[in-house]
C-alpha cells in the first residue's frame, strides 16, 4: 500500500454567509454538511444557552450546524461525548468529530480501535483558556450591560484579521478587550497547553487553522473575509476534502511555507511567570483588579476612549447637534438583555 503524502490547501468556502459565521475560510461547516448530508452526526462545541460554558453537543440536522460555527476561547465541557461517539460507530454512522488535538487523541484512544466510519478534524490551537476566567468576564460585563445572551469571539465586522468579541450588540475591538488581551498574553491555558503533546502526535485526518501569513504565500487566496489553512493528514481526509473541494475556492500550497506564521501549529504556548499568580489572583480578587495588574494597557486604552467620548458628548452638547454611533476598529460582539 502507497503511504499518504500530507497536503496542505488554502481554502474557503464559495458562499459568504457560511464564511461570516466562520472563524476562518468556514471550512468546518462544508465538511459537516457533506456528513450530514450523508446521514451522518457531527459532534463539536457551542455555547451554554447562560453563555458561562463551552460544552460538546451531537448535531444530526443542518439547522443546527451553525451552533457549531465559530471558536469558542475557553476550554470545552466534554461530559460523555466519547461514549456517545462510540455509540454511534457501533451503530454504522457516519462519525465527524471536531475538535482541539488533544480531544481527538483523547477519543482515539478511549476508543482504542480504528472506525472507518469515523472522520476526525482538530483546530490547530495555541490553547484555550480557563473557563473560569471566562465565567468571571461575562459576569464582570453583565454587570455593566445586562444578561449576556450571545458570544462570538471572532466577529468580522472589520474583517478576519481585524476580529473581535461580540457580545449581544456589543462589539469590542479585540486589543481593548481584557479577556481576549489575557488569552493572547497566554496567562489563563490550561497547564497542558504550555507542553501540547498534540503538536507532535496528532490523530486526526484534518486539522483546520486561520492561514496567518497567506499575504506571503498566495495572496490572490486573500480577500479579507477569512481563508483557512487545511493540513490533510490521512487518505480518509483527502477523500472527504476532494467530496467538497466543488464548494470551496482552493489553492494547494507547501507546508513548510504555510505554517511559517502559525507556530500553534508546531510549538506549545510559552508559560508566563506570572501564571500561578495570575490563577491565585483570580480566586481571590475582583476582575476589576485582573484588569489593572494582567490587561493594563486595555484599562489604558478604555479610559483613553472614554475620556474622548465625553469630549465629543460634551462637544455634541455645545452644539446641539446629533453625531451617528459607531462601532471603533474591530473586537468582541456580545448580546445582552438590557
Ligand atoms: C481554542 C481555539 C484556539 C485556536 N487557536 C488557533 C491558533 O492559534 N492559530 C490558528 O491558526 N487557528 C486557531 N484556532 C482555529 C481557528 O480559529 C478556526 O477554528 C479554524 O480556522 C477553523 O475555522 P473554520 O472557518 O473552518 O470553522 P469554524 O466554524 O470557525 O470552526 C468551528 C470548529 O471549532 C470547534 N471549536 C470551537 N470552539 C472549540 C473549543 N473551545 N474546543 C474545541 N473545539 C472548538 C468546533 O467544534 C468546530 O469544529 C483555534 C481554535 C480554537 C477553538
Ligand atoms: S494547545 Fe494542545 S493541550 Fe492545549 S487545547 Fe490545544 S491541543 Fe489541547
Amino acid at each position: 500500500m502507497e503511504t499518504f503524502i500530507q497536503k496542505s490547501y488554502a481554502a474557503y468556502s464559495t458562499e459568504d454567509s457560511i464564511r461570516l459565521r466562520s472563524s476562518s475560510g468556514g471550512f468546518f461547516s462544508l465538511c459537516s454538511e457533506y456528513v450530514l448530508q450523508k446521514g451522518g452526526v457531527i459532534y463539536g462545541v457551542t455555547m451554554s444557552k447562560d453563555c458561562y460554558t463551552a460544552e460538546y453537543i451531537r448535531v444530526d440536522s443542518a439547522n443546527d450546524l451553525k451552533k457549531l460555527c465559530g471558536s469558542k476561547y475557553l476550554q470545552a465541557n466534554l461530559g460523555r461525548t466519547f461514549q456517545s461517539v462510540k455509540k454511534d460507530l457501533e451503530n454504522d454512522l457516519v462519525v465527524l468529530f471536531s475538535g482541539t488535538g488533544c480531544y481527538v487523541n483523547g477519543l482515539e484512544t478511549f476508543l482504542s480501535k480504528k472506525y472507518d466510519n469515523l472522520i476526525c478534524i482538530d483546530v490547530v490551537c495555541h490553547g484555550v483558556p480557563s473557563p473560569k476566567l471566562w465565567r468571571e468576564y461575562a459576569k464582570f460585563q453583565e454587570s455593566k450591560h445586562g444578561k449576556l445572551e450571545q458570544i462570538n469571539f471572532r466577529a468580522k465586522e472589520e474583517g478576519w484579521k481585524k476580529f473581535g468579541m461580540k457580545e449581544n450588540h456589543l462589539y469590542i475591538p479585540r486589543e481593548k478587550d481584557p479577556f481576549m488581551n489575557m488569552f493572547l498574553d497566554d496567562f489563563c491555558l490550561r497547564p497542558s497547553c504550555y507542553k501540547c503533546r498534540a503538536k507532535k502526535y496528532r490523530l486526526s485526518d484534518i486539522s483546520i487553522a486561520d492561514f496567518w501569513g497567506i499575504e506571503k504565500v498566495t495572496p490572490e487566496m486573500n480577500d479579507g473575509m477569512g481563508t483557512s489553512l487545511i493540513i490533510v493528514r490521512t487518505e480518509k481526509g483527502q477523500k472527504l476534502f476532494d467530496s467538497i473541494k466543488e464548494k470551496l475556492n482552493w489553492k494547494e500550497v507547501d507546508y513548510n511555507e504555510a505554517i511559517r506564521e502559525n507556530p500553534a501549529e508546531y510549538r506549545s504556548a510559552i508559560r508566563p511567570l506570572q501564571r500561578d499568580t495570575f490563577f491565585s489572583d483570580l480566586q481571590s480578587r475582583s476582575f476589576n483588579f485582573m484588569i489593572r495588574k494582567y490587561a493594563p494597557d486595555t484599562k489604558k486604552i478604555r479610559l483613553r476612549n472614554l475620556w474622548r467620548k465625553a469630549k465629543r458628548i460634551v462637544k455634541k452638547i455645545v452644539r446641539g447637534g446629533v453625531t451617528p454611533k459607531t462601532n471603533s476598529n474591530y473586537g468582541i460582539f456580545f448580546i445582552f438583555q438590557s
